[in-house]
């Protein structure tokens, strides 16, 4: 299996024969083996019945899978992700928003050597206020905190080929941090605009309270991104910086003391810097902890610090 297509479904009953039918016509195009995977994400309305019938007619090219809840976009894509056979994974939104027309694009990219090709909505057909202006900032701080600048990291319309995302687990609003996640394990990157349409059908699911979400999201990601392997860098750098703080007030204290006689211990200072000195040795310990944390979880999940990208030549390798 060359291609998967995997598309998070929830409450889309309106669209779906529209989206199956176009999925279609630009897949039997193409001279890949393919397979769609539609994840219905506990939706109320009809949409799983369509999927499945769809699945029913075809099932060497779809796939239905039903979660037993609504469990979020991400969750839904994570699931498709573990059920799709392919090398190469295409993510898209069921609403026809995306257009599967840019599909043939994405996979061109692939084939020059990408390993990530991101789709960018120049001409995006949402609620300015509310939607294209919040993203158009988070995507700014994104491509700014992870280091992997792109115009549209809302975008689900992207390529992947599976070998650099498998080992990412999705939480939350995750998704949209793939590519962070594929550019730290040393992904080759590009972009491709996309076309994008209002939503004909249905309606949105989200609305401004997204963003935070994504923001707070960010915060993980990055720490998991730039810290996980060492999180003493961190804590016990804040750690050490507290020490020094706390240290230096401690002494600017004792020499006045000494030049002056103005004794420590009535002023609000010498508080001050007992606590911050506790709080750099708490810090720094709290340093330590994480990385036993790390060392579990890396040996207990025997996952190396490495991500190889080709192996040449006969020989014995790790297994
Ligand atoms: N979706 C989902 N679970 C949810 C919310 C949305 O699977 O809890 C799917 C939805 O059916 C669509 C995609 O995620 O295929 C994107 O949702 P939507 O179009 O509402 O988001 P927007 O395009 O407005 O960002
Ligand atoms: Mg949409």
């Amino acid at each position: 299996m060359n291609l998967s297509v995997i598309i998070p479904v929830y409450n889309e009953e309106d669209v779906l024969s529209i989206l199956h039918d176009s999925l279609y016509e630009i897949l039997r195009g193409i001279s890949k083996t393919w397979e769609i995977v539609y994840v219905d994400d506990g939706s109320k309305d009809d949409s799983f019945g369509l999927v499945k019938r769809f699945a029913l007619h075809d099932p060497e090219h779809v796939k239905a899978i039903a979660l037993r809840r609504n469990f979020g976009q991400t969750a839904a894509i994570a699931a498709g992700i573990d059920y799709a056979r392919g090398d190469i994974l295409v993510l898209m939104d069921a609403d026809m928003q995306n257009d599967p027309e840019d599909i043939p694009r994405l996979l061109e990219k692939i084939e020059d050597g990408y390993d990530v090709v991101s789709g960018w909505r120049v001409d995006r057909k949402d609620d300015y206020l509310k939607r294209v202006l919040p993203s158009k900032i988070a995507n700014k701080i994104i491509s700014w905190v992870t280091g992997v600048y792109l115009h549209d990291y809302g975008c689900t319309l992207k390529a992947y080929r599976r070998d650099v995302i498998t080992d990412f687990r999705l939480y939350g609003e995750m998704h949209r941090f793939i590519p962070a996640y594929a550019g730290y394990v040393g992904a080759k990157i590009t972009e491709v605009k996309v076309k994008h349409h209002t939503r004909k059908y249905g309606k949105t699911k989200y609305g401004l309270e997204r963003t935070i979400k994504v923001i707070l999201d960010l915060f993980t990601v990055k720490f998991l991104i730039s810290f996980s392997q060492k999180p003493i860098y961190i804590f016990g750098g804040v750690g050490l910086f507290l020490l020094l703080l706390g240290g230096g007030i401690l002494l600017f204290l004792m020499v006045r003391r000494l030049a002056v006689g103005i004794s420590p211990f009535n002023s609000p200072l010498f508080f001050a810097s007992i606590m911050i000195f506790l709080m750099g040795f708490q810090s720094l310990l709290m340093g330590l902890i994480a990385e036993l944390l790390v060392r579990t979880y890396h040996e207990a999940q025997d996952k190396p610090t490495y991500t190889i990208l080709e192996i040449v030549g006969n020989g014995e390798g790790a297994d």
